[in-house]
């Protein structure tokens, strides 16, 4: 692989990010040498198919003491420790201006995405796949119907980098009563793009990807995935339907069948890469849920992976925590060929 030098085209710029507006700073001449093939130290240990001390595992205990269901599927429960929940006090002692208090009301659940203990999407098939997102679209039907819930946000924090040391496919859904900051921003862009030009702010994403097609990973008649333009992390991944829907339970069967699709595809490569279970954070973007008008919403998933290489870490600190805005070491293109050059299997079957 070339390396990425300060006379490459794009690799040492600023990049606009129209969902978030605001400037990403790519510096991709600052990362010295691109990661060479070797592989990661020891092998990930062994994991069993059940664990008999997995709080998610189909059969077992959990800390206060509701056993889980024998599911074959997917196994959705309340949260044991949530952030938000219907028991939180409502009685709030109101502080003097400027500060302002609300109760944390809510519901936080987990969702287990396989019985298996020692599978992640990456290694499940398609079909399965698509059983998580029934559960997505389930889960914000019925959260979202709620009268204090303004928006549901289905997670998924993978790997031991992400403070997730339980190998167990599980994610995450907070329905909480306020609309999650990044939400908010990418409402208030995609509502100024479609006033300023007709058209959607996602759509035109989607064209300006199309156009170039240097950082597409997958396409297909419903969905397309890409690393984009103004990429915050180095393999930071957005998987979109095609169709513009402000919801994921607005999606069509098919539909689902093919984000699930290309949600394998770009995970299969994020383990291919290294050789091993690829950390990242992958969020669900959708519009709250509580009856505003959303039409300019476009709902899509993205993945924001930390490491920059196999034992590097993306940290975040004062340009991005204090400043607001990403510096980001690599260049897009460079990062998005890295996952196109990958087999469409995942290694472990190979
Ligand atoms: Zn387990």
């Amino acid at each position: 692989m070339a390396d990425v030098g300060p006379e490459q085209p794009g690799s040492w710029e600023q990049r606009w990010h129209p969902l978030r507006e605001e400037w990403v700073i790519v510096a991709g001449h600052r990362q010295q040498r691109p990661w060479t093939g070797k592989t990661v130290a020891a092998a990930a240990a062994e994991i069993p198919a059940y664990d008999a001390t997995c709080y998610l595992c189909p059969g077992n205990a959990r800390v206060g003491g509701a056993v889980n269901a024998r599911y074959a599927t997917t196994f959705v429960f309340d949260n044991d420790h949530p952030c938000v929940g219907v028991d939180a006090p409502r009685a709030v002692v109101a502080p003097p201006p400027p500060y302002r208090v609300s109760p944390a009301v809510g519901v936080a659940r987990v969702v287990c995405f396989s019985p298996r203990h020692d599978l992640t999407l990456a290694e499940m098939p398609a079909t399965a796949i698509a059983e998580v997102t029934d559960v997505w679209r389930a889960q914000t039907r019925e959260l979202g119907a709620r009268p204090e819930v303004r928006q549901v946000l289905c997670f998924e924090n993978k790997g031991d980098v992400v403070g997730v040391s339980n190998p167990h496919p599980h994610g995450q859904i907070y329905a909480t009563s306020v609309v999650f900051k990044t939400i908010e921003i990418e409402l208030g862009a995609s509502d100024r793009h479609q006033r300023d030009t007709g058209r959607g702010l996602m759509a035109d994403i989607i064209r300006a990807e199309q156009q170039d097609g240097r950082r597409i990973l997958h396409e297909d008649e419903h969905v397309i995935a890409f690393v984009p333009y103004f990429a915050r992390y180095a393999y930071e991944v957005y998987v979109v339907p095609k169709r513009r829907v402000a919801h994921v339970y607005d999606l069509t069967d098919a539909e689902v069948s093919a984000l699930a699709g290309a949600l394998s595809a770009v995970t299969v490569r994020f383990d291919n890469l290294w050789r091993m279970s690829f950390p990242y954070v992958q969020v669900l973007h959708q519009a709250p849920t509580d009856g505003g008008d959303y039409s300019a919403f476009h709902f899509f998933i993205a993945f924001h992976p930390p490491l920059r290489q196999p034992h590097l870490l993306k940290y975040l600190a004062g340009p991005e925590v204090g400043g607001g805005n990403f510096v980001s070491d690599t260049s897009p293109e460079a990062k998005a060929a890295e996952l196109r050059a990958q087999a469409p299997l995942h290694y472990k079957r190979t």
